[in-house]
């Protein structure tokens, strides 16, 4: 007897990995350095801002997401319909995909790089161009320009790169869109935005405001600490946010996380001391990571990546003995988040076996 069938491709669809939670122990304190999140807890005011809109969880939320988008809008200089939120900034992804993209048309991005977009691309029927990255760890935007073809539609820049670490410049940008043909839609994902301190850094703002064709993509679970609540958004000429919003889940962004998220945008100052917290953190293990030998690519994220080959399973069960737990990529490497002081320190001495 004939049986439904999904579409073609979804039996294509890559299976997402998340990061493993750690396992109870009784001889340590174990954590989890496996999805990048935020080791703090919630900013202040944001937890009783959500407790009080609990009380409310009758009624739908705001479909319109009107003060997160005002709220968005005024902190970011920009005209409200310039902004489209999502439940998280992969839920983006597929909204570009969805609203962007035919069967076979071609999305391209860097790989290794976030592994929602092989996910989000076979979902959408459409076909990813993979474009290795650089030995250390960089896009390679030359390659990147030159694997556009007739069928590409979009072009994901993931910048800092999730799970290598390195961002691109804003002169590598400037010249990779000066490549771009203007009716190909580049998405500039800034995850870890908030992580980066380099010369030279991209500001997603000026580049999208001088371009037609640039989204920026990002999210409320990284540096704001608020990844289990699910809000990310994404600021875009008009034409490109409102089909973003077009193809959006109706009353996707619960009630509870929109307030969060407001919330949070008023804790502004708190997270930006945490953040340098987290910055300088940072920073000092990669110092500690380079005084024992390991020559980790640049960080300009929350996380490390350790580029270990056939070795991948073996560090993460060192780290799992250590009471840690990563993010292996088999047969590649470990990618692993900046959590509390005392973690990194038994990274760094996991690490330290391991050169
Ligand atoms: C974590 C991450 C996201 C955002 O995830 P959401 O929680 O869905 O907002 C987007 N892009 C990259 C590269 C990431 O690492």
């Amino acid at each position: 007897m004939a049986s439904p069938q999904p579409r073609s491709h979804v039996l294509d669809i890559p299976a997402y990995v998340p990061g493993k939670p750690p396992a109870q122990r009784d001889d340590l304190v174990t954590y989890k350095l496996s999805s990048n999140e935020n080791p703090y807890p919630p900013l202040p005011g944001v937890v009783e801002a959500a407790q009080a809109a609990v009380g409310a969880m009758n009624r739908y939320p705001d479909m319109g997401n009107t003060a997160l988008y005002a709220g968005l809008a005024r902190r970011l200089g920009v005209p409200v319909e310039h902004v489209a939120a999502g439940t998280g900034s992969v839920a983006l992804i597929y909204q570009v995909l969805t609203a962007f993209c035919d069967p076979g048309d071609e999305v391209v991005y860097a790989w290794r790089s976030f592994e929602a977009y092989p996910i989000a691309v076979t979902s959408a029927g459409a076909v990813s161009v993979q474009v290795p990255l650089l030995p250390d760890g960089h896009h390679d935007l030359d390659a990147m320009a030159a694997a556009i073809t007739d069928r590409t539609k979009v072009v994901m820049v993931c910048t800092p790169n999730n799970p290598t670490g390195p961002s691109v410049t804003q002169t590598e940008l400037d010249a990779f869109l000066g490549k771009v043909p203007s009716h190909v839609l580049v998405v500039v994902d800034e995850a870890y935005l908030e992580f980066v301190r380099m010369p030279d850094a991209v500001d997603g703002i000026a580049t999208y405001r001088g371009h037609e064709n640039v989204c920026l993509f990002r999210t409320f679970s990284k540096a704001y600490g608020l990844a289990g609540f699910r809000v990310g958004y994404a600021v875009a000429p008009a034409p490109i946010a409102g089909a973003l919003r077009a193809v959006s889940l109706p009353f996707g962004v619960n009630a509870v996380a929109q307030v969060a998220a407001i919330a949070s945008l008023d804790a502004e100052a708190a997270l930006l001391e945490r953040v340098d917290d987290l910055v300088a953190e940072r920073d000092r293990v990669g110092a500690a990571l380079r005084e024992v030998g390991w020559q980790v690519p640049e960080a300009q994220g929350n996380f490390f990546w350790f580029a270990l080959g056939e070795r991948t399973a073996e560090f993460a069960a060192a780290c799992d003995d250590a009471g840690i737990v990563v993010r292996p990529f088999a047969g590649e490497g470990c990618r692993v988040t900046v959590g509390e002081t005392e973690a990194n320190d038994r990274l760094v001495q996991v690490a330290a076996r391991f050169v």
